[in-house]
Order: C-alpha cells, then sequence, then structure tokens
C-alpha cells in the first residue's frame, strides 16, 4: 500500500481484506466514511464530487457505511456482522469503484442520474458491481453477503423484496463463479 488509507479502526481489517481482491484499486484514493443518514441502504459508494472536475487519476472515491446495521429488530454496529458478511459487501462496493474508475466525469454524472431515475439502470448497474467481484475472486464473500441478507439478518419485507428486483440472486452469483473472466481490460 503507497499510502495510509482512510478507514474508520472499527473497519480497517475487513476493508483491508476486501481492498486486497482489488490490487488495481491499490493507488485510487478511496474514503470509507460512517453515516448516520444513510437512506435505506447499508453502504454506498460514489465519487467525491469536487474531484469530479480534475483529472480521473485525482479523483477520490467515497464509500459511506451506515455505523448500525438493525439486525433482527435490533441495533447493532456494523462491525459486529460476520466478517465474511462484511468483506463481501465492501468488496461489492469496491466493485462499483471498478466500474466508476473506467469512466469519464461526463459519463459518471450520466450515470449518476441513470441510476436515480431507471430501476433497469440500477439493475445493470449493481449487476456489473457484483461480476467485478466475483472475478476478483470474492464470490464466495458476496455469496455470503446474499444469503445474510436474505435470510439471517430479519430484515423488513420491504427491503428484501427491494434487494430481489435489483440484485442478482445467489445462483446468478455461482454461475458467474464457475464461468470467471480471467482477462481484464486495463
Ligand atoms: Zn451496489
Amino acid at each position: 500500500m503507497d499510502f495510509d488509507r482512510d478507514i474508520p479502526a472499527e473497519i480497517k481489517d475487513v476493508a483491508l481484506k476486501a481492498l486486497s481482491f482489488y490490487p488495481k484499486l491499490k493507488d485510487v484514493r478511496i474514503e470509507f466514511i460512517f453515516n448516520e443518514n444513510l437512506w435505506k441502504s447499508v453502504m454506498q459508494a460514489q465519487p467525491k464530487f469536487v474531484t469530479m472536475f480534475s483529472s480521473r487519476k485525482k479523483r477520490t472515491y467515497i464509500i459511506k457505511i451506515s455505523h448500525w446495521f438493525d439486525f433482527k429488530g435490533k441495533r447493532m454496529p456494523i462491525q459486529d456482522l460476520p466478517e465474511d458478511v462484511l468483506v463481501g459487501w465492501i468488496g461489492h462496493e469496491l466493485g462499483h469503484i471498478m466500474d466508476y474508475s473506467k469512466k469519464s466525469n461526463w459519463s459518471l454524472i450520466l450515470f449518476g442520474i441513470g441510476y436515480l431515475t431507471s430501476k433497469s439502470f440500477v439493475i445493470s448497474a449493481e449487476r456489473v458491481a457484483d461480476t467485478y467481484a466475483v472475478n476478483h475472486g470474492l464470490g464466495e464473500y458476496i455469496l455470503a453477503t446474499k444469503d445474510f441478507i436474505l435470510h439471517q439478518a430479519g430484515m423488513s419485507d420491504a427491503y428484501i423484496e427491494k434487494i430481489k428486483r435489483l440484485y442478482l440472486p445467489p445462483e446468478e452469483i455461482i454461475y458467474l463463479m464457475e464461468n470467471i473472466l480471467v482477462e481484464e481490460d486495463g
């Protein structure tokens, strides 16, 4: 690692573990930030807006992470989730950053608009993020995260329905794992 990562101590180990699967992100600036007001989501990756008007190399990304997780109706600190689940969750967000890192500033802005306005756009963006994660060896972790969300965490029916509508099901992850892309463009 060429520079110190900006990661809260509580999740530093799992974040570094997830990052270790993405050698290409070694020199990419990513800030991990606890956020108390993530609207209906647990983690969220985005480019840092103020850095979107300089060169792509200087662009910084933010992963916002909810400090608390509602586990079967009980508030618990996010770092108390099982390690594999957190590595998979962060690994998925890093998949988004891989995707963003290949986009120009303009296509990122269009991406942001598409994500906010079109359901099919969200579905394809989530598929891309999971595909990056699986192709970087995180398949088992992504499965752990999905199993946790769908079957263990006692999430609300509305949340689970949303996940089922917008995210790849576990069977598709297994399919991707069996058909991993070895080569990848720079
Ligand atoms: Zn996502």
